[in-house]
């Protein structure tokens, strides 16, 4: 059997080791993943939301050990990861709750010539197996995101989890299988996502894939998955318009900290922000004073701010992002530079459009400053790329704070805060490139059911 060691990409030590899963593996996985759909379809809801309810205790009590354990494959720091710990928790519980109010409707089937004698409702039935993949930058609670309503909903799971960062995943599945769940129900390949994701992808046994990951996987997916239902759950480059009205102390910290969370390995990122010309230089001035004072570093000390990113290549891409920009005409403001894996965190202002950091998903601590001088430049600039995940305004005028909410293409806003604000229950997913259907317990029990109907012919 292969292996393949995880790393903390802090100091390249050992933290764990996986299988590197066979094609065989993966056929293997599904097959029993079967089995398992017929044993969870037939399980009542209260024993699923039982088991759902028992997995977010275990996880609880041992929060501090799942903690570590994320931020030691990943890239957060310790507090960052004791708060997905925490989310992870209520991720479990809202299944649970979720799980009991999956609810039909009846037909009225004598609206129509004909069918006065009949009588009947829908209820919703789970999909199948779904097959759910998942990224490395919140390795647990999106996992969550995805095991706790396809087993609220009665549907059995296959589960890739990204590769390095794969411990915290099969750590909730055995908080799973500790709750009672079979171990039919829930069957987790590790090892290369491209070897093993279309093989996964296009077995017609899978009923849904459920992805949470980058564009190009995801069009990958998406090219190849055949007949069966997607989730896409992409990437971003999140706008936030900053008006001239507001507290900016304020603004500053909740903007630095949208950018630099999980050393801005995050979907809701706040990569560009678009500040009105009357307050952009005290503004500027300030989220540079603010991010100089950032303690980068060792993520398991307790003050520190930001950790390392997930690996020495990709903190070289966001360097040579920078580089490029800077060639075309951009200011560093502060940062810009990089140790091993660790970016310092970065502010740039005059950026070109064609620069690749304006463009594309950084995904990495580097954020882009602009001055705009109305509302609708900010929303026309905010809409111009082809993401649309979250977006948000800072503004105290209630009449342009919603101009913005409803002219900005995008799954959600965010009015008062940065666009790195996520509850569990809430509907999140993207539009255009950012993605396909919504997460959120509620909205994801939708997407991992099927409405059946039953029509009854009243013989009398
Ligand atoms: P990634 O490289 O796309 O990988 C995501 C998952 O897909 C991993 O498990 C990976 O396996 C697997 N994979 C890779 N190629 C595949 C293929 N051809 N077929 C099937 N699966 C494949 O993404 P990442 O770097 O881990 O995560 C960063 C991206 O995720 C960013 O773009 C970020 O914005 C996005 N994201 C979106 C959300 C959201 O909710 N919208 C949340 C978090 C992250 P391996 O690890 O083995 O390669």
């Amino acid at each position: 059997m292969e292996m393949i060691k995880v790393y903390d990409p802090y100091d390249n030590s050992i933290v764990g080791e996986i299988v590197k899963g066979t094609k065989e593996d993966a056929l293997k996985a599904i097959a029993t993943a079967q089995k398992g759909y017929e044993i969870i379809r037939k399980m009542s809801v209260h024993q699923r939301a039982t088991i759902l309810f028992k997995t977010a205790e275990i996880v609880e009590k041992n929060k501090e050990e799942f903690a570590v354990t994320i931020a030691r494959e990943g890239s957060k720091t310790i507090k960052e990861a004791r708060k997905e710990a925490n989310r992870c928790v209520n991720t479990l519980k809202i299944s649970a709750e979720e799980s009991k109010r999956l609810f039909g409707e009846t037909i009225p089937f004598d609206s129509f010539p004909g069918g006065e004698s009949k009588l009947g409702y829908y209820y919703r039935q789970p999909i199948g197996i779904v097959l759910a993949i998942t990224p490395f930058n919140d390795p647990l609670n999106l996992v969550a995101h995805k095991l706790g309503p396809a087993i609220a909903a009665g549907n059995s799971v296959v589960l890739k989890p990204a590769t390095v960062t794969p411990l915290s995943a099969i750590k909730l599945a055995e908080a799973f299988f500790a709750a009672g769940l079979p171990k039919e129900c829930l069957q987790v390949v590790t090892g290369n996502g491209s070897e093993l994701g279309p093989v996964l992808v296009q077995d017609e046994r899978i009923r849904m894939v459920s992805f949470t990951g980058g564009f190009e996987a995801g069009k990958e997916i998406t090219k190849i998955a055949g007949i069966k239902k997607i989730g896409m759950e992409l990437g971003s480059n999140s706008p936030v318009i900053v008006w001239d009205d507001v507290d900016i102390d304020y603004a500053v910290e909740s903007c630095v900290s949208g950018a630099f969370w999980a050393a801005g390995q995050n979907c809701i990122g706040v990569q560009r922000v678009y500040i009105h010309k009357r307050i952009y230089n005290e503004f500027r001035d300030k989220f540079v004073a603010r991010t100089l004072k950032y303690k980068i570093g060792n993520k398991m000390e307790e003050d520190c701010d930001m950790g390392p990113m997930i690996t020495e290549k990709e903190a070289e891409r966001v360097e040579n992002w920078i580089n490029e920009a800077v060639s075309m005409g951009a200011k560093c403001l502060c940062g810009g530079k990089r140790k091993g894996a660790i970016m310092e965190p970065s502010v740039l202002e005059n950026v070109p459009e064609n620069a690749t950091i304006h463009k594309e998903e950084v995904f990495g601590p580097a954020v882009n400053l602009y001055q705009i001088e109305c509302m609708d430049e900010a929303i026309e600039k905010a809409n111009s790329l082809p993401f649309g995940l979250l977006a948000a305004v800072f503004c105290n005028n209630i009449n342009l704070a919603m101009k913005a909410a409803y002219g900005m293409d995008c799954g959600g806003v965010i009015i008062n805060d940065s666009t790195d604000y996520r509850l569990d229950s809430m509907p999140f997913g993207g539009i255009k490139n950012s993605g396909l259907g919504r997460e959120g317990i509620k909205f994801s029990l939708q997407e991992m059911t099927e409405p059946k109907m039953v029509c009854i012919n009243m013989m009398n």
